[in-house]
């Protein structure tokens, strides 16, 4: 019999592993550090997605539902691996819970890290309390408390989103494109215009990457439908005049310096490798790519193979992914687990 396969992270690309394993009758043991799974969508409190303008709690939960309801998948809360030996077909995880599971292949769906603001200290936060991130309107929202300044309480008459907070940034050393955050910036504008039609709200850009077909639904309709207004810049620094925030910089198109009051600054912050990744490398025995996140052995062959047979990859644990992508890759890398477990214990018995 194929022993069971191991799928650590129960986010939304752990969960859609899990489940295109069971759907195929194989089981898995479901191995997640928290208490609570669900990945970053739940843990962060996130409000309706992009692209499917579903609540998170929703569509999330209901892939929480459907992994733990399985009778194949075997959920592991509140626990990590911490050690992984043998081969491909016959591997030996130790868990922290101190049980010794045997599996025949694992997937790796351990998502990334939220980059934290503080690391970004010339744009206020952590200095003043109404500069907030993206997570915490997406936690005002999902709450159903509404956009309020945190200071004080106050509905927000102005509030400014700064895009590649954490992205695309090399003096603090994260060149990449979070990929994600132009499209759910424009989503939050939309949404805060909804909730206080009064308040203007500003996008600070250096370029808009809302990818595909997001470009209709959320730059263009953010403009025309919800009048958010876009002002291409490079951002100096966010001070205050002791009543309001100040956004100072240079607005890039027409080259002129800008200094414009705000109730409220968000940061539309980026996707960090996971801060656990050297020791699962070091556990798992696989290679990180160059910026930190988990590493595929192949772009087009092999996908979801790390530099171990046997142990795969998907989701943001591979870089900056969007819900639906990490599950498109988690289906396949789950695919690929089972393909390599099943050739390898038959080569075994054979
Ligand atoms: C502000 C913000 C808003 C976003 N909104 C959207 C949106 O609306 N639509 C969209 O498509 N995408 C959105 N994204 C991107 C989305 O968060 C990711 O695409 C998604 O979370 C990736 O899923 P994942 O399962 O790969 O990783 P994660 O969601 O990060 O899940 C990883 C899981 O692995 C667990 N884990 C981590 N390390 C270990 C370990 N060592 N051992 C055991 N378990 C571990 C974690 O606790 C977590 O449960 C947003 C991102 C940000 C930053
Ligand atoms: S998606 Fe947009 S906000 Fe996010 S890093 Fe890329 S360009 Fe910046």
């Amino acid at each position: 019999m194929t022993k069971p396969i191991l799928v650590v992270g129960a986010g939304p690309a752990g969960l859609a592993a899990t489940h295109a394993l069971a759907a195929v009758g194989q089981p898995t043991i479901l191995v997640e550090k928290e208490g609570t799974l669900g990945g970053a969508p739940i843990l962060s409190g996130y409000a309706r997605l992009v692209p499917s303008d579903e609540w998170a709690k929703d569509a999330i939960g209901k892939m929480v539902r459907r992994s733990v309801q399985s009778p194949l998948v075997d959920v592991r809360q509140d626990t990590r691996v911490k050690k992984f030996s043998g081969q491909p077909g016959n591997f030996t995880a130790t868990l922290s819970s101190g049980n010794t599971v045997e599996v025949g292949s694992a997937v790796l769906c351990t998502g990334f890290t939220h980059f934290d603001s503080i690391n970004k200290p010339e744009w206020g936060f952590g200095t003043f309390e109404d500069v907030v991130t993206t997570t915490q309107v997406e936690q005002m929202i999902s709450s159903g408390k509404g956009v309020r300044c945190p200071s004080d309480g106050r509905t927000p008459s102005r509030v400014a989103i700064l895009l590649c907070v954490g992205s695309r940034d090399r003096q603090i050393g994260r060149e990449w494109c979070s990929k994600i955050c132009c499209t759910v910036s424009s989503n939050i504008a939309m949404e805060i215009r909804e909730e206080l039609p009064n308040c203007h709200v500003y996008i600070y850009y250096m370029d808009i990457r809302t990818f595909g077909l997001y470009e209709t639904k959320y730059y263009w309709r953010s403009q025309e439908e919800f009048k958010v207004k876009y002002i291409k810049a490079r951002i100096a620094e966010v001070t205050s005049d002791g009543e309001r925030l100040i956004v100072k910089g240079e607005d890039t198109l027409v080259k002129r310096p800008i200094t414009i009051p705000f109730d409220m600054v968000v940061h539309a912050i980026g996707m960090d490798p996971n801060v656990d990744n050297k020791h699962l490398a070091e556990i798992f025995g696989i290679t990180l790519e160059p910026h930190g996140f988990i590493g595929s052995r192949d772009n087009y062959a092999n996908i979801a193979q790390t530099s171990r047979a046997g142990v795969f990859v998907a989701g943001a644990a591979t870089g900056p992914e969007t819900i639906d992508d990490s599950i498109a890759q988690a289906t396949a890398a789950a695919m690929a687990a089972l393909a390599q477990s099943h050739t390898s214990s038959a080569s075994a018995a054979g």
